[in-house]
């Protein structure tokens, strides 16, 4: 089936949000999108639909998933565009964890929906709340085919050597412990971009992620090889609030020496760590003007956070054997000139040739490197959604 228009609605779900958009998958027109938060909550919940550029706001409790994509529906029926008349394509849904069962975007069946459900131990805080947009949207759209798009798919190409954890078998064998990666869909569209860009697809190139989550990805030929978030979004790189890498020792320290129990420590490394545990502030914007200002703190968690990455750019580009690009993307990827400069100015030894000027007045897909770089530097504005939306569709011609 070949798609006359190529129109497919995306659905994100969180554990008290969702948010959508209606997208041209061709040309990447956004048609509509919304947002829905505070679901669940008593004191009410916010509903933000935009269609051409005007934003559509209704208040009033969302009791559940199946409300909030009940009230979506009624938007598109109010504001536009009108799905009745012209139903998507396809839904797609992101779900965080797809395990080692999915390597690629699947079709949403019993079958789809019940390993999606046994994978909730790996991903506890986000399959449940993808597994219940998934549903409601079924329910909405029952005549519309959707796919499930995994956040951990394009890292089923890592090497075992990459994903294998040094610990004991019945560990690795049984209880599923490895590297799974995350933040796959944005390395797919990233690393496809810069490709494109440079109109070859043999290349060697590391992306970064950087928004309040942050991960690394090594790609080579297309395919990832390496990444930075581990068995869950916490290893890796420094983010908003999660620490990245620490000794894994430091927990077990902390339990004997201060009687931290396990709730404790999760909450502690995943929420109150990162920009936030090293400044008191996890949004990276605050943090760089203070920094400007002046204030010590803020600019020793900067040199924290470029250390890290100068320090994994290093390993990839090992790891790769080679480097032909570096890609910036999220909220800090492609706003932080300053981050950017501060990370590229010590690649050097890599062959990397930044053009400030360039680099400073990048705002949308700029190449950041000289002429005469032997690697590129790119900043690529990612676009899940639209990466999502083309899966949806290939998988629908070429399922
Ligand atoms: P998420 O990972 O939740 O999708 P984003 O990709 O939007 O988040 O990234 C959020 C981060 O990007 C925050 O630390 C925020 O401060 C930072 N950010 C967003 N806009 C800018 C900007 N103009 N300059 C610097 N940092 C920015």
């Amino acid at each position: 089936m070949t798609s006359p228009d190529g129109r497919v609605l995306v659905v994100n779900a969180g554990s008290s949000s969702v948010k959508y958009q209606l997208l041209q998958s061709d040309s990447g027109e956004v048609l509509a999108k919304g947002l829905i938060e505070q679901i669940g909550e008593s004191s009410g919940g916010k509903h933000r639909h935009t269609v051409a550029g005007t934003d559509n706001t209704r208040t009033g409790e969302i009791g559940d998933m199946t409300t909030a994509l009940a009230s979506m529906a009624a938007a598109f029926a109010d504001f536009g565009p009108d799905l009745d008349a012209e139903p998507p394509m396809a839904v797609g849904g992101g779900v965080v964890h797809g395990g080692t069962r999915f390597s690629a975007t699947t079709r949403i069946t019993a079958a789809t929906t019940d390993a999606i459900r046994d994978l909730i131990p790996l991903a506890p805080l986000h399959n449940p709340a993808n597994l219940a947009g998934i549903e409601a949207a079924l329910a909405q759209f029952p005549d519309v085919p959707q796919f499930a798009v995994f956040d951990t798919a394009f890292h089923s190409t890592l090497p075992a050597a990459a994903y294998t954890y040094a610990v004991p078998k019945v560990w690795r064998e049984d209880y599923h412990v490895r590297r799974y990666g995350f933040h796959g869909t944005s390395h797919h569209y990233v690393s496809a971009r810069v490709s494109a860009l440079m109109g070859r697809a043999d290349l060697a190139t590391i992306v970064l992620h950087l928004g309040n989550g942050c991960s690394a990805c090594a790609v080579l030929d297309g395919e990832s090889v390496e990444t930075s978030m581990g068995m869950t979004p916490l290893e890796g790189l420094v983010m908003g609030t999660r620490c990245g890498d620490i000794d894994p020792a430091v927990p077990f320290h902390l339990a004997r020496t201060e009687g931290l129990d396990v709730d404790q420590l999760d909450t502690a490394l995943n929420k109150q760590s990162g920009l936030l545990g090293l400044t008191g502030d996890n949004d990276f914007r605050t943090i760089a003007e203070r920094a400007a200002a002046g204030d010590r703190e803020a600019q020793a968690a900067i040199d924290v956070v470029v250390h890290r990455l100068v320090k994994y750019v290093g390993a990839y580009a090992a790891v790769l054997g080679r480097l032909d690009a570096i890609a910036f993307a999220g909220g800090i990827g492609e706003h932080n000139a300053a981050l950017r400069a501060a990370v590229l100015g010590r690649l050097g030894i890599l062959g990397v040739e930044v053009d400030a000027a360039a680099n400073e007045g990048a705002d949308a897909e700029a190449l950041l490197t000289t002429p005469a770089s032997r690697v590129a530097a790119f900043v690529i504005p990612t676009n899940e959604e639209l990466q999502i939306a083309r899966e949806c569709l290939e998988h629908l011609e070429r399922p």
